[in-house]
């Protein structure tokens, strides 16, 4: 089967755009589509008129993040400052489709709005519980979206409660401490771990 040359660009083989430039595409339309300085502070240093980016607070690249009972998996952003090798992952349970042209493991998309939850919560939770499962038979598994906070941060939580911690509020707390203080980024996204701590598991 021969592969297209649109097919290789789409999915960042060669011929096509790298990995790393779609990654940055992706991103960078991501946060020019946000207003700047109104509600989203935290997530991007900017420069004194406050209209322009300059720096973006932190980055999680198949950042390694252990669970209260001891088991590995990796947190991650969509692209990263890079100064030391990566570990990548043997599955990717992502949240943003922008991972789909940049995976070249094994993956699984969950259909999830920045800053919300989950377009459809079953298969959410199923997608969760199995990457969970993954992670239990031994497999590196990362969940990443593109900031690598909220809705990476969100799943992490759920993680953390799988892994023993049943208190919701703990679970998050948890993240906060071990992966970054800037996860988990709206009420709607704390709730959400929360229903997952009740009806979930
Ligand atoms: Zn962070």
């Amino acid at each position: 089967m021969s592969i297209s040359r649109e097919m290789k660009a789409r999915y960042g083989m060669r011929g096509g755009k790298s990995g790393k430039k779609v990654a940055a595409e992706v991103e960078a339309a991501w946060y020019a589509s946000k207003p700047l300085g109104g509600g989203y502070g935290s997530l991007y240093v900017t420069d004194t008129t406050g209209t322009k980016p300059v720096a973006w607070k932190c980055r999680h690249y198949h950042k390694e993040f252990v669970l209260p009972n001891g088991l590995v998996m990796q947190g991650s952003s969509m692209t990263g400052t890079v100064k030391r090798r990566h570990k990548a992952p043997d599955f990717g349970l992502y949240l943003d489709a922008g991972w789909l042209s940049l995976a070249e493991w094994r993956s699984e998309f969950i259909r999830w709005p920045d800053y919300g939850t989950p377009k459809h919560a079953e298969p959410a939770v199923e997608a969760i519980v199995e990457a969970y499962q993954r992670i239990t038979e031994g497999w590196l598994v990362e969940t990443g979206c593109i900031g690598g906070h909220g809705r990476t941060g969100t799943v992490l939580a759920c993680m953390v409660v799988m892994a023993g911690e049943t208190d919701p509020e703990a679970a998050m707390r948890y993240v906060w401490k071990n992966y970054c203080h800037e996860a988990i980024e709206s009420k709607a996204q704390m709730d959400f771990v929360r229903w997952f701590a009740g009806e979930c598991v």
